[in-house]
């Protein structure tokens, strides 16, 4: 929602520096020979000056893994031979090994220290630095790759700019100061060099290591398009783009070139893989175009998100998005009181939680969370602190297994017949929560888990094959 009123504050022309941010998630840079096919998309690409990477797939898991409580020395062993496998399978195909074996190691060694310390001190700050060195390997590797290619690649450590709070496994970035220090301490290398940094991680002021959440690489990468006043933010992942729906669940679905930033900040989920728009918040504010790809196949293109598109229909997609929270709240103190929606937001805020979908009656409210960027720590949204907070001034129900379904284009508000055509297809589902009206973008609906595929199916064959 922040993401459209803050469309109104943004310069109204776009940024023609001819920097391109490239940013190559965890399946992208999984192993050695994905993170050639990368390399390539880089070099054709003279404009690609920043590269963010996130850890080789499966390392963060292996990490938060290494963090829980309880670990044997047996199990912690174990991990980290896991994440040391995933790192040698990637050394052994390098040319020269020599100067990045020793790097990897000593990243190794220092993991295995940060496990033991947090056998001795649960400390939040030991648990982001450990967090951090899936990213730390994938950037030397990925640099080291890149310079085997003959590019001039420098792996770069991004807490030197990526300035944030000190709220550790969700750090909030401190958008100025990384405006500062990126001009003075990146820019100046970009004009001889490529520098490959990492995502999800970031420093407070204090130097300590923070992280900015599950999944943060994107918006790592959005920062520092934001900082550097970049033209375009390329997001390469394993979907060639953003479909009308996912194309596992409808095969029927087709890409999609060009979507507004307004039909994406509504959009929960980009085709079949989460982009979530808060994660492109910087750059919808620069007006930065946003593309998102597949680095196993660019030549299938992608899609681009801009500020202004070439056209504007009613229906654009149809997304899903599993595994939601209802929270329902209920109140007699409701009835014609005043407060009641304050005193609760104000307690998710404090407990660090975004909302997604709200609808409210008299005596009750029921909203839905974002789940997008949540702690690093592995652990639930709902902490029973929270629960307890709330039931001191209200009954708290909370239902599980239920899906959000949104239909996403333009007009949506104000084109007669809508509501009709949708609700039609869905005449034989139950639908346990409606939201329109607040967007022109969307109308989203919340079902039951198991019939989402089938929701998004007869929506898909409706909407969009008729
Ligand atoms: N490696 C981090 C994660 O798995 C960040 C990212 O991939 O965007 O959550
Ligand atoms: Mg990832």
């Amino acid at each position: 929602m922040s993401l459209v009123s803050s469309l109104q504050t943004t310069s109204t022309v776009p940024n023609q520096s001819g920097l391109t941010v490239a940013k190559f998630g965890g399946t992208s840079v999984a192993d050695f020979d994905a993170m050639q096919r990368c390399a390539d998309i880089i070099i054709a690409n003279p404009q690609t000056r920043v590269v963010v990477v996130s850890a080789s797939s499966g390392v963060t898991n292996q990490l938060v893994a290494l963090t829980q409580e309880g670990n044997s020395s047996e199990q912690s062993k174990a991990l980290i031979k896991q994440i040391a496998s995933i790192q040698y399978q990637i050394l052994d195909k390098l040319q020269n090994p020599g100067e990045i074996a020793a790097k990897i190691d000593r990243i190794l060694s220092h993991i295995a220290t940060l496990s033991e310390r947090l056998k001795l001190t649960r400390s939040k700050a030991v648990i982001d630095e450990l967090l951090s060195q899936g990213e730390a390997c994938s950037s030397v590797f990925f640099a080291a790759v890149l310079r085997e290619k003959g590019a001039c690649a420098t792996a770069f450590d991004v807490r030197q700019v990526l300035r944030t709070d000190s709220h550790h496994g969700k750090a909030e970035p401190q958008i100025e100061t990384i405006a500062e220090l990126a001009q003075a301490q990146l820019q100046p290398l970009l004009a001889s060099q490529v520098i490959v940094t990492q995502g999800f991680v970031g420093a407070d002021s204090e130097g300590n290591t923070t992280t900015l959440g599950r999944g943060g690489s994107d918006y790592s990468a959005a920062l520092l398009a934001e900082a550097l006043k970049a033209d375009a933010v390329e997001i390469w992942t394993d979907v060639a783009g953003i479909y009308t729906t996912d194309p596992r669940l409808a095969p029927n679905a087709s890409p999609i070139a060009e979507i507004s930033f307004n039909e994406a900040a509504e959009m929960a989920t980009f085709g079949a893989k989460v982009l979530h728009p808060a994660t492109i918040l910087p750059a919808v504010r620069q007006k930065i175009q946003v593309f998102v790809g597949s680095s196993w196949a660019p030549e299938q293109g992608g899609t681009w998100i801009r500020h202004k598109v070439s056209s504007e229909p009613v229906y654009r997609a149809v997304a899903l998005r599993r595994d939601q929270t209802l929270l329902n709240l209920h109140s007699l103190q409701m009835l014609h009181a005043q407060g009641f929606l304050a005193e609760t937001f104000a307690t998710l805020a404090r407990h660090k939680i975004s909302v997604d979908l709200i609808t409210t009656s008299e005596v009750n409210v029921a909203l839905t969370l974002d789940k997008t960027g949540s702690d690093s720590s592995g652990q639930g949204l709902l902490s029973e602190a929270l629960l307890q907070e709330l039931s001191q001034h209200c009954r708290v129900r909370v239902e599980d297994g239920l899906a959000l379904v949104a239909v996403i284009g333009n007009n949506i508000a104000s084109t007669a017949g809508v509501c009709r055509r949708v609700f039609e297809v869905l005449e034989s589902y139950n639908v346990r929560m409606i939201c329109q009206g607040a967007s022109p973008h969307n109308l989203c609906i919340l079902v039951d888990e198991a019939e989402a595929g089938n929701v998004i199916r007869a929506l898909h064959e409706n909407l969009f094959e008729a």
